[in-house]
């Protein structure tokens, strides 16, 4: 790796990571109020004045400012070569809530920096990708290595589905161009020995399920037996859905053909990554993985669809349970959708399973919220495949890797649609107990070095090509 790239990260964008962390910058989702509380603002700031700072040659910036909208802060960079070739790179700044279970001495608005990783909500995820995408353009320019124009939109609504992106999108897209490569870096890697390129993400349709079989709770001794609990009532709409001994979902239309390529990829990765793929999840003491077969995790967690229920409602705390059969019982569903599936439809027939003939003629609605369809990536030209390659031989002396993300990065999905004819450079930092979303979110600030230096080796192939 470049000293000047690992230099520049811990001189110029950890202590700029560590400000970003004490940031409560939520995704809109996630606090309302966003607009009057001014966190995402002061996250953007933060940012747009490192990046004027760090300034690159010819790099223009804007704060767009759609109204009523998250706002973007764009980068432009002009060519430093003979390549007239664009390139759209991209990551976010909204993040995750803050979740329960942080360390002692740590907190998601608290940054600590301990055994070379920068813990707290959204370092991460994605707070890092607008540092690390101007470090591997910067050391590009110092090396006297060639770039290609480069458009950076780093948005503020990711972790809201994005819903704002479509606007800048249409606003942007005359400078944006028509890009021939894509970098987004608000993905996953297996682990930190090499490169990972993401080769798919997962769709989503989330909503909720309400179950109502009274007006008011009663005496659950007056009622068991005569009323229903709209609990069971919940059990057997979600059976409709998944088999509760295996978590199979059971409805063709949630499911995808897997390609040979991609299962072929998985099985390599599942010799890669061995048991650390269902290891690195904070089991408590004996648990087990879904399955025994690694490959098969891997596409259990690709390319199937699964379930979820991720928030409930109408059942009190246990402290102040009573015996009352209770009036009605609210769940948070997601569904998790293999790549190919639109997710549009899937929320439709989702709906219609869960409402249809409802149990003792129980008051069932789905009230469906995010649906956010996966994305598959084209197949990787000669180019990319050795650039990618030669990238972590270079940087981590192991030779790049290949697999699906069960997470959904919408703007992906838009972005494969809008440009059929793009190569995708997806990866990120979120490895083996990064846990984004979850409490102790960390940073591998050594991975991220490496990470960047490998995004500047794959600005200068496709610049070169
Ligand atoms: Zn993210």
């Amino acid at each position: 790796m470049p000293t000047s790239i690992a230099q520049f990260w811990d001189d110029a964008i950890v202590p700029s990571l560590v400000e970003y962390i004490k940031i409560p910058a939520k995704s809109p989702h996630f606090d309302k109020a966003w607009a009057s509380n001014g966190h995402i603002d002061a996250a953007v700031e933060l940012a747009a004045n490192w990046c004027r700072k760090h300034a690159v040659a010819g790099m223009k910036l804007e704060v767009v400012r759609l109204p009523g909208r998250t706002p973007v802060l764009f980068l432009e960079i002009p060519s430093n070569s003979a390549s007239e070739k664009n390139v759209l790179m991209y990551g976010h700044l909204d993040k995750q809530p803050e979740m329960v279970g942080w360390r002692d001495g740590t907190g998601p608005w608290t940054p600590v920096l301990a055994d070379g990783k920068l813990y707290g909500r959204g370092g991460a995820d994605d707070g890092y990708a607008v540092f690390a995408c101007l470090a591997a353009i910067k050391a590009l320019q110092e090396e006297k290595r060639p770039h290609g124009p480069i458009s950076i939109l780093i948005e503020c609504c990711e972790e809201s589905g994005s819903g704002d992106l479509p606007a800048y999108f249409e606003v942007l897209a005359k400078r944006i161009q028509n890009p021939e490569l894509v970098i987004g870096l608000d993905s996953g890697c297996g682990n930190y020995d090499q490169l990972w390129s993401t080769t798919s993400l997962r769709g989503l349709v989330n909503g909720v399920l309400t179950v109502e079989v009274l007006t008011e709770g009663v005496h659950s001794g007056d009622a068991s037996g005569v009323v229903s609990s709209s609990f069971r009532i919940a059990r057997m709409l979600l059976e409709r859905i998944d088999a509760a001994d295996t978590g199979i979902v059971k409805h063709s239309a949630f499911h995808a053909q897997i390609p040979p390529e991609r299962a072929a990829q998985a099985k390599r990765a599942a010799e890669v990554l061995g048991e650390e793929i269902w290891r690195k999840f904070p089991f408590t003491p004996g648990g087990q993985p879904m399955q025994a077969d690694l490959a098969d995790l891997v596409l259990n967690r690709t390319w199937r669809p699964f379930l979820a229920v991720t928030g409930a409602d109408g059942l009190p705390a246990p402290a102040n349970a009573g015996n009352v059969l209770r009036p009605a019982t609210r769940l948070v569903l997601s569904l998790r959708l293999p790549p190919t599936v639109k997710a549009e439809s899937a929320a439709k027939q989702l709906k219609a399973i869960l409402e249809t003939d409802p149990p003792y003629g129980a008051r069932v609605t789905f009230e469906s919220g995010h649906a956010g369809s996966g994305w598959h990536a084209p197949q990787s030209k000669e180019w990319l495949s050795k650039a990618l390659d030669a990238a972590s031989m270079a940087h981590f002396g192991k030779p790049a890797m290949y697999m699906g993300e069960g997470g959904t990065i919408p703007f992906m999905g838009m972005l494969g649609a809008q440009y059929p004819q793009a190569q995708f450079l997806i990866t990120g930092v979120l490895g083996p107990h990064s846990n984004a979303h979850g409490p102790n979110e960390f940073l591998h600030i050594g991975y991220a070095k490496r990470l960047t230096a490998c995004v500047a080796d794959v600005l200068a192939a496709h610049a070169g090509k």
